[in-house]
């Protein structure tokens, strides 16, 4: 191996191990030391309104319906206090298809920016659990120096009331993450009835509980770092001129310890204008990165931000806080770790609107409309009307032959639907509903039965004739459905 191989070889060498994983394949705990700064305060309001959604969302009912609801049991979803039952199936499979689309684009423009503002692992580690962590144990130097420290009262009562109030949150995301499926009113009940008459369903609390803490507890970064599938296609997501958290290696490099460059006056406090180290003149460390490792300090997921773009970033934004505090106390520029591309730091340009971005944003766009046709088109009322299986036709008089069908009315909205009924069309055909026959469908449920279809035998097609059946409710027409009414042979 020649001399460049080596040196290349050292700098790609954080690529062939993780920031959390010892060399004998050991947990490496971390430490981070808490974050301050513009980005951290911004983060700080932007999760308060997340977490203000998330728990309140749950309690918010648009006419008498939830606003989300996913309740997998009984198959019934709600968005947007919108009901959809399992025939809107391909209105899902769509929606699903558009958001994984929305998630490229997204990801090819903004890299991991989701993670670092919005996705509830972050904000629920960074912003409740670990700011939780600081309040009872301290910043990472006195965390580290408490896990080191034989088993006091002290330390005991800080670890039992760490975990009670880590415990109680996990119960209260708990509750909530069950609200989504099946209910607050559910959960209210599950939560102040006598165990024994919801027994399966406390237990599920109880279970979501322990998980929410043993990732909230233990495994932390963990999650980002090698559970979740999104950080996972960030290595094939990601393009040189993605906007992420990246370190200016153009600016910063040579890093080394500089000497501190010339204050303006007024701009820092007299006590922080000493050098923070002189060991090399700026003539021969021209770089900016003084090299104080406050970027990785700081890090929640323990990398180094200047080897490079990571799947490990989080794009928590803790690293640009940090470093441009050092910068302002050097008095260089701020951003030596900022949002930008690869090809921003490298070249000075940067390009949202590529052509990568143009075609995703083209399939996204027809995939939308696709879903806003369908959406609009889709009806509040469904109709399945199916021949009985294994019944042919019967004749009824010398004229007329009759079939036997199976009814569903689905109805989805949130409000019954009165004086179902059924009416041929075309023609001289008739309706004959079987035995005792209910004509309401309850909000969200669904009216079933059996009815006989009579058809002139001289006005049928053959072997299958189509035919149409509409639904009316109290003069209005709700629904069609199409089936085919078998005859003999012609
Ligand atoms: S915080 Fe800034 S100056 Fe300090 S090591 Fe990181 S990049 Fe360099
Ligand atoms: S590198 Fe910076 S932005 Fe990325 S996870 Fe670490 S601290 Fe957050």
């Amino acid at each position: 191996m020649n001399e460049i191989d080596e040196i290349y070889q050292d700098a790609e060498e954080y690529r062939d191990h993780l920031a959390t994983v010892d060399k004998k394949g050991k947990r490496v705990w971390l430490y981070p030391k808490k974050p301050s700064g513009w980005f951290y305060s911004a983060r700080n309001l932007a999760s308060v309104v997340m977490l203000a959604l998330l728990f309140g969302m749950p309690f918010i009912k648009v006419n008498g319906e939830p606003l989300l609801l996913f309740n997998i049991l009984e198959r019934k979803f709600i968005i947007f206090s919108i009901v959809f039952t399992p025939q809107d199936l391909h209105l899902f499979a769509l929606a699903m298809v558009t958001f994984m689309v929305f998630i490229v684009l997204f990801t090819v423009v903004f890299g991991r920016l989701f993670c670092g503002w919005v996705c509830p692992q972050t904000i629920f580690m960074e912003m409740v659990f670990r700011k939780i962590e600081y309040w009872i144990d301290g910043d990472a130097s006195q965390q580290r120096k408490l896990a080191a420290a034989p088993w006091t009262s002290g330390k005991i009562i800080k670890r039992a009331s760490k975990y009670a109030i880590f415990y109680t949150i996990a119960l209260l995301i708990a509750n909530t993450f069950l609200s989504y499926i099946i209910g607050v009113e559910a959960v209210e009940k599950i939560a102040t009835d006598p165990i024994g008459q919801h027994l399966g369903g406390f237990m599920a609390m109880l279970i979501f509980a322990g998980i929410f803490f043993f990732v909230f507890a233990y495994m932390r970064e963990q999650v980002c770092v090698v559970v979740c599938p999104y950080g996972r296609l960030q290595s094939v997501l990601l393009v040189p001129d993605s906007i992420v958290v990246h370190y200016d290696y153009v600016r910063g490099e040579p890093r080394g310890r500089i000497q501190k460059m010339p204050l303006a006056v007024g701009h820092l406090p007299l006590a922080d204008q000493q050098p923070i180290a002189n060991s090399q003149s700026p003539a021969a460390n021209p770089g900016d990165c003084i090299d104080c490792k406050l970027c990785v300090q700081v890090c929640p997921t323990g990398i180094d931000i200047r080897n490079g773009t990571q799947l490990e970033c989080v794009n928590c934004t803790a690293c640009m806080d940090a470093c441009d505090g050092v910068m302002e106390k050097v008095n260089r520029p701020k951003g030596l770790i900022r949002y930008d591309s690869d090809k921003g730091i490298r070249e000075g340009k940067r390009k949202i609107f590529t052509a990568r971005v143009w075609a995703y944003s083209a399939v996204l766009a027809v995939l939308i409309a696709v879903q806003v046709f369908l959406f609009a088109t889709r009806s509040e009322v469904e109709t399945v009307i199916l021949r009985t299986p294994g019944q042919l036709f019967q004749r009824v008089d010398d004229t007329h032959l009759s079939n036997l069908y199976n009814y569903e009315v689905i109805n989805k909205t949130g409000k019954d639907i009165d004086g179902i009924e059924f009416r041929l069309r075309p023609g001289d055909g008739r309706i004959k509903l079987v035995g005792e026959h209910a004509t309401n469908v309850p909000k969200q449920g669904l009216l079933k039965g059996v009815f006989f279809v009579e058809m002139p035998e001289n006005q049928l097609d053959g072997r299958k004739t189509k035919i149409f059946i509409e639904v009316w409710s109290k003069g209005k027409k709700v629904d069609e459905a199409t089936t085919n009414f078998l005859g003999p042979v012609k």
